[in-house]
């Protein structure tokens, strides 16, 4: 249920709506938008009385969202979101370049990579602290001394953190030390995770799953906005299929098909989409081209020594090559490529 309120409506009506919503046990979200606010009502039992709320001074109609989804929907917010990290806008004209190693693993390295990333243009830096291994014997993450290392990077070079949490004690050290908290494929379906993560201060990144659906993917965006987060961005990342050329299948349609659905930001990671370095340029272009708002990218200056995914790590020099490819392509459409923080 959607209670559309007039342009004009004031402060104190909507505060009003927000109120009788409230009093009869359901939860309300005002969700301000270009042209009207309008307010998400959710709860496990519906509006019984949708006709008295349309009554309220303000109210220009009550609207039942057709969707299993309702605050992800385009129908409770037709403009885009543009969800500011750090503050570095995503979602909006301009687009951005996520840059960074799969894996903090010393200060060097990092160090090293967001060098790199700032001077080639990159707006975010990434990279794990807590990495969800196949293999129980693979390298697991530095934990809160990775945490560490990131938000000292991030303040040396002003590039806001985009990092994983994978379990309810990370997600509070993630929202803490960051600027964004991931939430990877394997935890897409962790709806205890998603339920805290939608109660953290810091916007969530949130990776679609391995086989979800478009529509399981926005259903778990919104159990996040369900709780009150409602700075989600979505991320496509490759969905396991037959194709063996390729680690994922990159599946770019779904872009389109959430720009219609949803008004969330959605970027695509090409590295974890291929697994393969020389397809992460072409499929970031095709990204682009299909309406990303930006890419999220993985950079290793050794990638023959990085702890995990060396094979899909581009070079700090590729990676400058893909930011200007991407703004091209962007100007294309009438896009900018979104800059950069300044050093302060
Ligand atoms: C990552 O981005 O570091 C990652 C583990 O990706 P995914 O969850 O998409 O596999
Ligand atoms: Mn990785």
């Amino acid at each position: 249920m959607l209670v559309v309120m007039d342009a004009a409506a004031t402060a104190e009506q909507i505060e009003t709506v927000v109120r009788h919503i409230e009093r009869l046990g359901l939860r309300a979200h005002p969700i301000p938008g270009a042209h009207r606010t309008a307010i998400g009502v959710t709860g496990s039992q519906a509006l019984k009385d949708p006709l008295v709320v349309e009554n309220f001074p303000g109210v220009k109609e009550v609207i039942q969202v057709t969707q299993p989804y309702k605050l992800v929907s385009r129908e409770a917010k037709p403009d885009n979101t543009v969800v500011s990290v750090g503050g570095v806008d995503v979602g909006g004209n301009g687009v951005i370049v996520v840059g960074g190693p799969c894996a903090v693993e010393s200060l060097d390295q990092t160090r090293t990579i967001a060098e790199a990333i700032k001077r080639s243009g990159g707006q975010l830096f990434r990279g794990g602290a807590y990495k969800p291994r196949t293999s129980p014997y693979s390298f697991q993450g530095l934990g809160e001394p990775g945490l560490e290392i990131l938000a000292r990077v991030g303040d040396e070079f002003d590039l806001p953190i985009v990092t994983e949490a994978i379990d309810h004690q990370s997600l509070q050290l993630v929202d803490q030390y960051a600027d964004c908290i991931q939430i990877g494929a394997r935890n897409m379906q962790n709806f205890a995770l998603l339920k805290s993560a939608g109660r953290a201060r810091k916007p969530v990144l949130l990776k679609r799953g391995m086989s979800a659906t478009l529509e399981e993917l926005l259903l778990s965006a919104e159990y996040i906005m369900s709780e009150g987060n409602y700075n989600v961005i979505l991320c496509e990342r490759g969905v396991r299929t037959f194709s063996d050329h390729t680690r994922n299948t990159l599946d770019l349609s779904v872009v389109p098909a959430i720009k219609r659905k949803s008004h969330l930001p959605i970027l695509v990671d090409p590295s974890h989409g291929t697994g393969k370095r020389n397809k992460v340029l072409p499929m970031s272009r095709a990204a682009i081209a299909v309406g990303a708002d930006g890419v999220l990218i993985e950079v290793h200056h050794k990638p023959e020594e990085a702890l995990s995914d060396g094979p899909q790590a581009i070079l700090p020099e590729a990676f400058e090559q893909l930011v200007r490819e991407v703004e091209a392509i962007a100007q294309v459409l009438g896009r900018t490529l979104q800059p950069a923080l300044a050093a302060r």
